[in-house]
């Protein structure tokens, strides 16, 4: 990898490597012959990683890059990259990056000119959205919600109208309360999904409207273990009303900290082009909400 004519090495390549979710079998020809080549392979948990690549007979020496050295360590990683190396980002499952480490890496790389080639493959929540059976043309990931049940609501409220389907990954001591909240800030109707336990053995994908989801893992404590994600549809507006904009409803919830509540509908109707009307009402909802 020498530069044409010159002494300095052309750059190695970071190659960005998804690993199974589960199923071993989901790992891809390409996955496996990149991590057998490269030099180094950059892993969250080397532990965890070593187990994977034993049972696929690759040698690959592996280094830590977790979120707690991945930006003092980066330049480790880049030192080899840029004499010419290639190196292979992994995370302990699924696609780097999502919810996992890699990201500083990655921009690191990108900022010196390392070419960073992803090698795709299994991503829990394109898993599950592909099987969920709701609206897949416009989505939204929110990650994980915070921990604590006041920032958890907070979160969620942000999100209450949000149409496109929402996306959450949920850690299974806490899917139960997680749940709850969904179901009282979206409300009792809301479509939603439960995907848990995805390529492994108990498998389960269960669709049912919050208020019916919360009672059927509330009831049944085998729902409440695993990996899992959540996925809820968009706000639909009720029928025969028009769909008020989230941008409205921010310039809307701008403005009503500001003013009364009827200055605040008449001019966040001037500035968004909504019937007054619609954002008048709307007003009072937020306003007995609080
Ligand atoms: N990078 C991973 C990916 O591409 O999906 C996600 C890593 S994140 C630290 C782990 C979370 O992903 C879990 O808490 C769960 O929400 C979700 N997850 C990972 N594997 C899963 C599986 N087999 N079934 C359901 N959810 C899974």
């Amino acid at each position: 990898m020498t530069a044409p004519g010159g002494t300095t090495p052309a750059p190695g390549t970071l190659y960005v490597v998804a690993t199974p979710i589960g199923n071993l079998d989901d790992i891809g020809a390409r996955a496996l012959r990149v991590l057998g080549e490269v030099a180094l392979i950059a892993a969250e948990d080397t532990r965890h990683s070593a187990r994977l690549l034993q049972h696929f007979g690759i040698a690959t020496p592996l280094a830590a890059c977790h979120e707690h050295n991945e930006r003092d360590q980066g330049g480790r990683f880049l030192a080899r990259l840029q004499a010419g190396e290639d190196v292979a980002l992994i995370s302990d499952a699924g696609t780097p990056l999502i919810s996992d480490p890699g990201y500083h890496l990655v921009r690191q790389a990108r900022a010196v000119g390392v070419p960073v080639v992803p090698v795709p493959g299994a991503c829990a929540l394109i898993a599950a959205l592909s099987a969920a059976g709701l609206p897949s043309d416009r989505f939204i990931f929110e990650g994980f919600l915070p921990a604590k049940a006041g920032g958890r609501r907070a979160r969620l409220e942000q999100v209450r109208e949000e149409s496109r389907t929402l996306i959450f990954y949920e850690a299974p001591h806490r899917i139960l309360e997680c749940l709850q909240d969904m179901r009282a800030v979206f409300g009792d109707e809301r479509p939603a999904l439960l995907a848990r336990e995805l390529t492994k053995t108990f498998e389960t994908l269960k669709g049912l409207p919050l208020g019916e989801l919360c009672a059927w893992v509330a009831a049944d404590s085998n729902q409440q273990r695993g990996e899992c994600v959540v996925l809820v549809a968009g706000w639909q507006a009720p029928e025969g009303e028009e769909a008020i904009s989230a941008e409205a409803l921010r310039v809307l919830d701008l403005l009503l900290g500001e003013m009364p509540l009827k200055r605040a509908a008449a001019l966040a109707a001037e500035i968004t082009g909504v019937r007054k009307n619609l954002l008048y009402q709307a007003a009072l909802e937020r306003q007995s909400r609080d």
